[in-house]
């Protein structure tokens, strides 16, 4: 079939679509309906089907592979490398399932899970995908606010997390941080399960804080009966940056995203059962849940979750392991890209890496000059592929499991099946045509695998995302786009306040909360740059309360450093602005708004736009000024 016929189909037919698809994977009881959009936006998928994420990852695979590899963890950081099969890993998960039910958790309970990249942050997924638990995976590279936010949000009954993480051969712990999150929630967990891996020591809480290896070890044998859930019963929730301080609570299903990441496997990462895969991201953003957990097993794949840097201990890691395991495909991002582009050559011409079919990169834009340097020297091609936490599966790409359609330098491609993508003029809300840039939307009913909802907030789903157009549902994903008169998509980045540091979201507004929070603070504007590596970096402008400390440059590095250093302890490394520039006034419009897009703009050297409703425009140049200070 070519792409065309199929995607058509999907827009046209879903419920045909949506059922044979469905046959990938395994339902203990068979649906009654493929598709419920009665209550739109809300879609339900699969209604009155019975399944199970951690049973398709792993069970069924135990009986015709069990011996096969399925979890592969390596950390260079603490140089080990261990080979789950699925037998071997179902037996873990079985372990810590029965680990769960007897510290009270059930069906329907949070966890939370605040781990690096290990095997047992694996494990207690997959384990709260069995019970019937909805986990809540924090990615280890936020600070006690960011994580006492999620605690409350979520409110969940136990966390599992570790003595510390390690980066670049350093110890990071993450007890303190955790402890400290704890203390600022209003919500306390009943129980921390800890792993300590021996990297740092540990202060326990008497009655709250439980040992895994001791538990691990009373339940060895234990066999724990998978909890069968109705397909539109939640999994997990995963907390991503909007335009307010307060992260929503991404919130998914059960049997929508097994059949998305199944279909997925198949027709865009084209991987096969018995092979081995490798995405480069993290458990605690979306692709380390679709594409480094859940995903690859469901189809059977042997996934590799690595703990270190991409260049440690020579930039030659990444390859060493696509030649040790066979690796058929792999996923990263392009800032690791562009990170491995500025090392010498010959640590990719080392290994073998004929195994290697595709690259699948996604995250951030691919720039060309990027992406036709990782295709040359690889020699395989590169697939960019576009998609949000909110949809956990990409929107954009080429399908080249269905048809091997060419690719096309800077865009991720074309709408994926089941995505009915338009891009409409932002005033006019009319459909744009060939190259006229626009918002990049979606009309509903979104497909399988997608957000069922913000966690605990109905309303805040639908008036964030949803506005009805001619009477149809429309899903914005705050990406402005163009399609070219090919129908290839090209993404420009974001239309609200949200940047993208080296793939990673962040909440412009976050940030700034955090930065308010400094007695000395009087006013902060925070953007986004462009920056050669990470795509961008977090620029913050400083209006303070006494401006005298900052009037050297020995007290601007002082007061800048200060100020990271609450970004640090509040919301984490990964949210610390590149710098902090001293200001005496923001610009504003008359009503006060803050002109984030103009300030942006004179950052990156760009006409600053249309200004006639600024108040005092002198502060726009003072910003110019400042900058080179
Ligand atoms: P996240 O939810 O953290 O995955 O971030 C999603 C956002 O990252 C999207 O809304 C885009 O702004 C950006 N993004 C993701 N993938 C791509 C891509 N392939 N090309 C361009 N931008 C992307």
């Amino acid at each position: 079939m070519n792409f065309a016929d199929f995607y058509k189909e999907s827009i046209d037919n879903p419920q045909a679509f949506w059922a044979e698809e469905a046959k990938l994977i395994d339902w203990h009881t068979p649906f009654a309906q493929v598709l419920d959009y009665s209550n739109a936006p809300f879609a339900k998928w699969f209604i009155g089907g019975q399944t199970n994420l951690c049973y398709n990852a792993v069970d069924r695979w135990v009986a015709t592979q069990g011996d096969a590899a399925a979890l592969i963890a390596i950390s260079t950081e603490t140089n080990s490398e261990k080979v789950y099969s699925f037998r071997e890993l179902q037996t873990e998960i079985n372990r810590m399932a029965a680990i769960m039910l007897s510290l009270g958790v059930g069906k329907g309970d949070r966890v939370l899970i605040y781990m690096p990249m290990i095997a047992e942050a694996a494990i207690a997924m997959l384990a709260c995908a069995r019970i019937g638990a909805i986990h809540s995976v924090v990615f280890g590279g936020f600070a006690s606010h960011s994580l006492a936010m999620r605690i409350d949000d979520a409110q969940p009954k136990l966390i599992v997390s570790a003595d510390a993480g390690s980066r670049g051969g350093k110890a990071v712990p993450y007890k303190p941080l955790l402890d400290a999150a704890i203390d600022l929630a209003g919500a306390k967990p009943a129980h921390v399960l800890l792993i300590d891996r021996g990297l740092v020591p540990m202060t326990s809480v008497a009655g709250r804080d439980v040992d895994y290896a001791t538990l691990r070890a009373q339940h060895l044998d234990a066999q724990v009966p998978v909890t069968w859930l109705e397909s539109n019963e939640s999994s997990y929730i995963l907390y991503t940056s909007g335009t307010t301080g307060k992260p929503k609570g991404v919130q998914r299903d059960v049997g929508g995203y097994a059949v998305a990441l199944a279909s997925s496997m198949k027709h865009i990462y084209c991987g096969n059962a018995g092979e081995a895969y490798f995405s480069t991201s993290d458990i605690g953003w979306v692709v380390g849940h679709s594409y480094i957990v859940y995903g690859p097993l469901i189809a059977g794949m042997a996934t590799i979750m690595y703990e270190g840097l991409p260049i440690s201990p020579d930039a030659g890691i990444w390859w060493s392991i696509v030649e040790k395991y066979k690796v058929t495909r792999m996923f990263s991002a392009p800032t690791a890209v562009r990170v491995l582009k500025k090392q010498p050559p010959e640590f990719m011409k080392k290994y073998d890496l004929s195994s290697l079919k595709a690259l699948y990169l996604a995250g951030e834009p691919l720039d060309e000059t990027t992406s036709t340097w990782i295709s040359t020297e690889l020699g395989v091609p590169i697939i960019d592929n576009y998609w949000q936490t909110e949809t956990g599966w990409p929107i954009l790409s080429i399908v080249k499991g269905v048809e091997d359609k060419p690719t096309r330098l800077g865009s991720p491609g074309l709408p994926v099946y089941g995505y009915n993508v338009r891009i409409l003029n932002e005033s006019t809300g009319q459909d744009c045509g060939p190259n006229e840039k626009g918002v990049v939307v979606i009309e509903g009913p979104l497909p399988p695998g997608c957000m069922q909802t913000v966690y605990g907030d109905d309303k805040r789903f639908v008036s964030t995302y949803w506005t009805k157009i001619d009477g149809r549902q429309t899903y914005s994903t705050f990406d402005w786009g163009i399609r070219d008169a090919d129908g290839y998509y090209f993404i420009l980045g974001r239309t609200d306040d949200v940047i993208n540091v080296a793939g990673h979201r962040l909440g412009t507004r976050e940030i700034e909360e955090s930065i308010s929070s400094h007695a000395n603070v009087s006013e902060v504007a925070v953007v986004g740059v462009e920056d050669q590596i990470k795509g961008q970096v977090a620029v913050a402008f400083v209006v303070l309360k006494h401006a005298e400390v900052a009037a050297t440059q020995e007290g601007r590095k002082a007061q800048e450093k200060e100020i990271m250093g609450v970004v640090d302890s509040q919301l984490g490394a990964v949210a610390r602005p590149a710098r902090v520039v001293f200001v005496n006034a923001l610009p504003k419009t008359r009503s006060g708004k803050l002109l984030r897009r103009s300030i942006q703009a004179v950052c990156e050297g760009r006409d600053p736009g249309d200004l006639t409703t600024i108040e005092d425009p002198i502060s726009l140049q003072r910003i110019k000024e400042a900058l080179v200070i």
